[in-house]
């Protein structure tokens, strides 16, 4: 007797789509059968011939606790990304007070969001350098980098441009003491690319000019986080990839010429990988214009013949995955009756729709697989992040994750309706098509059509990856 059949359905890998039913015992995949094979369950759940994928990895996500739960908390953010169809998502060091730093901090921090997640977690380690005006006692965390390790974080991420006092950028310096640190451990650094000193001299001369128009104003912001800063940065921190061995992962590529660098990268054999998110394959800096604060983010949007072109490196496997970079906001910090561009919060609030909206540019816009949502969303994340082995595809003795998606049901981000803390979200109005009408983490269903379920407040575990 399993505890849980799950029937008529059409599961989705990487490679293919095929009829199988999925077995679950003790929340993990205990047979994949024939359709039709009669087996004894305590629960059955009928797919209804819907899509069912075995998992979405969210590898990119700021929930914001510790330190701003005003913006987001571990409740909120993951009981919207339940209902968006995420199984596993993998949260960012920043922007937390403090920000994930040492070993003192992991505790207390896992102390707080393991006891209301919905939705199983990794953590990035934060890896934070000597730049900017900060006190000491948060900056280089060099010597703190291996007790993160062993505590199992997912990667560790650093941010090469202006970034505030809570998490101080790396200099190169950093970056290549680091990768030097954590090359043992075949641990993975992300970063945050934009190259310091251009971000710092474009927006200062931008700032100071007076008189602008809103328009104008978004121009020079677009202008001085322009591709340039991002092309430079991906560049040096590659060649600190070079020059140690160590691994590198790009966050959130917006631009087919750094993708370019990527892909060149790779060819050569360095141990780099790369992500993108919806928002650039999606929308571009029209759409910033057209929405002003709520849009805005950095790296920003970008021309739409760029947006075009990226996608040609999500098909190839050079930007092997897609994250949210859900980054939410209070609602005045959206404002922008109150909030100019530059004054405005930097971050889209993106994971309720995360799936959904990807479903719907892979599938329906353009008239590809879901087997590539398999793939990008699942399948190279738990790969890339060291999950494979519980997470990211329908092997016996994995966790028995399961995503039922109808690929025709209509959808409508109205954003007075999401689960996030904050309401104001550049995506508010947004319709498509293929929406997850349940959500399964180790066998438990945590979200259905559309809502999640109180109960499964504090289920979510932590993940840490498969050595
Ligand atoms: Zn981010």
């Amino acid at each position: 007797m399993y505890d849980l059949l799950i029937k008529n359905g059409r599961l989705v890998t990487p490679d293919r789509i095929f009829e199988a039913e999925i077995a679950i015992q003790d929340g993990k995949y205990a047979a994949f059968l024939a359709p039709g094979t009669e087996v004894d369950a305590k629960e059955v759940i009928d797919a209804e011939g819907n899509l069912v994928f075995p998992g979405i990895i969210d590898c990119h996500a700021h929930l914001n606790e510790p330190g701003f739960e005003y913006r987001e908390d571990f409740e909120t953010g993951s009981r919207a990304a339940v209902v968006a169809g995420c199984t596993t998502l993998i949260d960012m060091p920043l922007n937390n007070d403090p920000s994930l730093m040492n070993k003192e901090i992991f505790d207390m921090k896992m102390g707080k969001i393991s006891k209301h997640s919905y939705v199983d977690f990794g953590l990035w380690g934060g890896l934070v350098g000597d730049f900017d005006d900060a006190p000491d006692s948060v900056k280089n965390n060099m010597a703190d980098l291996e007790d993160l390790q062993k505590l199992g974080v997912a990667a560790f991420k650093g941010f090469t441009c202006p970034n505030g006092p809570l998490f101080p950028t790396v200099n190169l310096g950093n970056v290549r003491k680091a990768l030097e640190i954590l090359k043992p451990y075949n641990a993975l650094c992300g970063f945050h690319c934009e190259e310091y000193g251009q971000v710092l001299e474009m927006e200062k001369e931008a700032k100071a000019k007076e008189g602008l128009s809103r328009d104008e104003k978004i121009r020079a912001f677009l202008d001085s986080h322009d591709v340039w800063t991002e092309y430079v940065a991906t560049k040096n921190v590659i060649d600190m990839a070079r020059a140690t061995g160590g691994r590198v992962h790009i966050c959130h590529v917006s631009h087919p010429m750094v993708a370019q660098v990527v892909k060149d990268a790779q060819h050569e054999g360095l141990p780099i990988t790369a992500e993108t998110c919806p928002h650039y394959l999606g929308l571009t800096e029209d759409f910033v214009f057209e929405k002003g604060a709520p849009a805005k983010c950095t790296p920003p949007m970008r021309k739409k013949e760029d947006m075009e072109k990226l996608w040609d490196y999500v098909l190839d496997g050079t930007l092997s995955c897609v994250g949210s970079d859900h980054s939410p906001a209070a609602d005045e910090e959206k404002d922008n009756e109150t909030r100019d561009i530059w004054k405005a919060w930097g971050g889209l609030n993106s994971i309720q729709y995360f799936l959904p909206m990807m479903f719907d540019m892979v599938v329906h816009q353009k008239n590809l697989s879901p087997t590539l949502i398999a793939k990008v969303m699942d399948y190279n994340p738990a790969k890339i992040f060291g999950f494979y082995g519980r997470k990211g595809a329908f092997e016996l003795g994995f966790d028995g994750d399961v995503v039922i998606l109808d690929p025709e049901k209509e959808w409508k981000c109205e954003q007075d309706k999401l689960y996030t803390k904050g309401h104001v979200s550049c995506f508010d109005g947004f319709e498509g098509k293929g929406t997850p009408t349940c959500t399964i983490i180790r066998g438990r269903v945590v979200a259905k059509d559309g809502k999640y379920l109180e109960e499964a407040n504090g289920y979510g575990e932590y993940v840490t990856p498969i050595q």
